[in-house]
């Protein structure tokens, strides 16, 4: 797992599988982390880490309700997890959902942990809207399409934006819920990504502004291309065309085709 300082109030934990990112960022007293690492030794280090850096946790936050985001908890037993009102909604409809796709990717990979993920009190935040911290507030903005819940969350005293599993360097759109969502929420993103000083993925390193802007411009592309049934694997964005990448853009077709159908 990478740990990096991106401002002196947030670190960015980047974790070994799917290069899944977690946010640790802090104001007067507090600390929230946002998302999670996935595998246990990453998980295991991160009270240390946030100890050793001087952030007080406090609290977690997830982006969206896909379960490879809501581990915060076996990290912090017993915390509050804060998540957009849609991805509480979510949750309540599907209850043991996160928990077995967890189990079924720990026993393809052979892994163990030393409890079984239970979310707790799940509190719901109003989005768009605000969620105190410390001395700041942070901003809650709606971010669907790629599921059908979720939230971006701007930090505004560092300029960041953790925006959940859109702006990707290393994974193309994968619009599960719609692509009409998909591209509200690009266009709503294109104004924060103007003002970040830097963006977080849920998947990837994170990056600035401009290239925050060509990845937006990418995917819009690839997304409207993916809606007139006229994005074939050459049109993948460079860069992010491999063979999973190319496994994706198929489960896209096939799903839109699905969803398409009579
Ligand atoms: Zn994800």
């Amino acid at each position: 797992m990478r740990a990096i300082s991106v401002h002196e109030d947030v670190i960015v934990v980047e974790s070994r599988i799917w290069r899944t990112t977690a946010t640790v960022v802090r104001s007067g007293g507090e600390a929230f982390v946002i998302d999670s690492p996935v595998l246990p030794d990453e998980l295991e280090m991160l009270p240390a880490l946030l100890e050793q850096a001087g952030f007080p946790f406090t609290g977690l936050l997830a982006t969206h309700g896909d379960w490879d985001h809501l581990l915060g908890r076996l990290a912090f037993p017993g915390a509050a997890l804060g998540v957009a009102e849609t991805t509480a909604a979510r949750l309540r409809a599907h209850p043991g959902e996160a928990q077995r796709a967890l189990r079924a990717f720990d026993e393809s990979h052979y892994l163990s942990r030393p409890a079984p993920l239970a979310l707790g009190s799940v509190e719901a935040l109003p989005v768009p809207g605000y969620c105190g911290l410390g001395d700041g507030e942070l901003e809650l903005h709606p971010a669907d399409g790629h599921t059908a819940d979720g939230m971006a969350i701007w930090i505004p005293w560092a300029k960041v934006l953790v925006c959940g599993d859109y702006l990707s360097p290393v994974e193309i759109p994968t619009p599960e819920a719609s692509i009409e969502g998909y591209l509200a929420t690009l266009a709503r993103l294109e104004q924060l990504v103007d003002a970040a000083e830097l963006v977080v993925p849920g998947h990837g390193t994170p990056i600035d502004s401009s290239a925050a802007k060509a990845l937006l411009r990418e995917d819009r592309d690839y997304l409207e291309a993916l809606r007139e049934g006229s994005a074939p694997d050459g049109t993948l964005p460079t860069g992010r065309r491999d063979a999973e990448q190319r496994r994706l853009h198929a489960a896209n077709v096939a799903h839109l085709s699905e969803a398409g159908a009579p």
